[in-house]
């Protein structure tokens, strides 16, 4: 017997669907008949795509299937805030949050299951890395959570807004994030507009630019640190591409997309990064980004981190320094923490391939992971 291994819808953008079904030996149009079933009424199961002929739903029963990931655990907030852990081939987990507001929903996606980059102060960074996730994997999240929380595209939008800041670096899986993120924007997908598709890096200088050339959405780069030695120290991925590449980079895009602004998200460690002459750093590295914004991050802890959140004052403070400085500067809420869905809290379930983890682990046993 021929057994041919089905192939998961959600792997594909638009031209991916529509390439697929001419393979079948279908029109095009059909593809984006199923697509709106499958993003706009979130429909899992053929049987019930009533206006795609009978035929054809015999056709794709045989070839193919939408397949999101299953949910292993989710889990709601005091504040409203919704964690979804979610199982990935290979016995891995990724985590998804969905953080609403008085006017808006943001959902927050992974990219990997783990994260190769080592930044201190992550709590992803201990779980060490597995692998990238594929397009149906990163989209699956999305379709999962708009399922539980009955969105409806272009009507009842609960999920207004997307945030690659989950687990991973989304420009380090570059093709299959694009990918998703164009299932995001897309009309017959969750049709958001490019303000409302962030994604956030490290930052990977080269990928910058090669993101700039293949999708409109919105970018934040993860600072924290005005000065190379100790965003080296916080980043290590600053070795490889230092602020004035990352700056460089920033620049280029700005020129791309006239219109747009980059957020520069600043996470505040107590005696860090968080004095006045750190301020004054920032200060001076946005002023060649006058059109870029900056988004504070309170430090969220985890077990077995050296790192401090900054006092409410201090944090206070040098959000004041940025403003007198006419800089726009948002405090981002802390949300979520109490399930651990705060920025840097996520961590899934990684069969680590690198020797992060075990190594984590030791320290904590031993009680020198403080001291690390
Ligand atoms: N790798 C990408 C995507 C992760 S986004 C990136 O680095 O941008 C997650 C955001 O939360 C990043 O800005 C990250 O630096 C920040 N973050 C990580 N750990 C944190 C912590 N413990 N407390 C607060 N923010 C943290």
């Amino acid at each position: 017997m021929n057994q041919v291994e089905k192939v998961n819808l959600l792997d594909f953008d638009r031209q991916g669907l529509r390439e697929f079904f001419a393979q079948l030996g279908e029109k095009p149009y059909r593809a984006e008949q199923v697509m709106k079933w499958i993003y706009h009424r979130l429909e899992d199961n053929f049987e019930n795509m009533t206006d795609v002929g009978k035929a054809l739903r015999a056709k794709l029963e045989a070839t193919c299937y939408v397949g999101p990931p299953n949910t292993l655990f989710d889990k709601g907030a005091a504040d409203g805030t919704h964690k979804w852990l979610l199982g990935m081939d290979g016995g891995n987990a990724v985590e998804a949050v969905y953080i609403p507001e008085p006017t808006r929903g943001t959902l927050c996606v992974s990219s990997q299951v783990g994260c190769g980059l080592n930044c201190q102060f992550c709590s992803t960074a201990t779980q060490g890395f597995n692998r990238n996730l594929a397009t149906s994997e990163i989209i699956g999240q999305m379709w999962v959570a708009a399922k539980h929380l009955g969105n409806v595209t272009h009507q009842n939008r609960r999920i207004t807004n997307v945030v690659m800041m989950g687990m991973g670096e989304p420009l380090l899986n570059f093709d299959n994030v694009v990918k998703a993120m164009s299932l995001m924007r897309d009309d017959l997908g969750f049709g958001l507009a490019s303000k409302r598709v962030t994604l956030s890096t490290a930052g990977l200088v080269p990928m910058i630019d090669k993101l700039s050339e293949s999708i409109d959405v919105s970018l934040a780069v993860s600072l924290h640190a005005a000065n190379d030695e100790l965003r080296t120290e916080l980043v290590p991925l600053n070795k490889r591409f230092p602020i004035a590449e990352l700056m460089a980079a920033c620049q280029r895009w700005i020129v791309r997309k006239p219109r747009t602004s980059i957020t520069f998200e600043y996470t505040l460690m107590k005696g860090v990064n968080d004095q006045p002459e750190h301020a004054r750093q920032l200060i001076k590295f946005m002023r060649k980004l006058p059109t870029c914004k900056v988004n504070l991050i309170p430090f969220n802890p985890f077990p077995g981190t050296r790192f401090e959140r900054s006092e409410m004052e201090v944090i206070r403070a040098f959000q004041t320094q940025l403003l007198n400085a006419n800089i726009l500067t948002m405090l981002r809420r802390t949300r979520g923490d109490d399930i651990d869905a705060a920025c840097g809290q996520l961590k899934g379930q990684v069969l680590d391939r690198t020797r992060r983890q075990a190594e984590f682990r030791k320290r904590l046993d031993e009680g020198t992971a403080h001291a690390a």
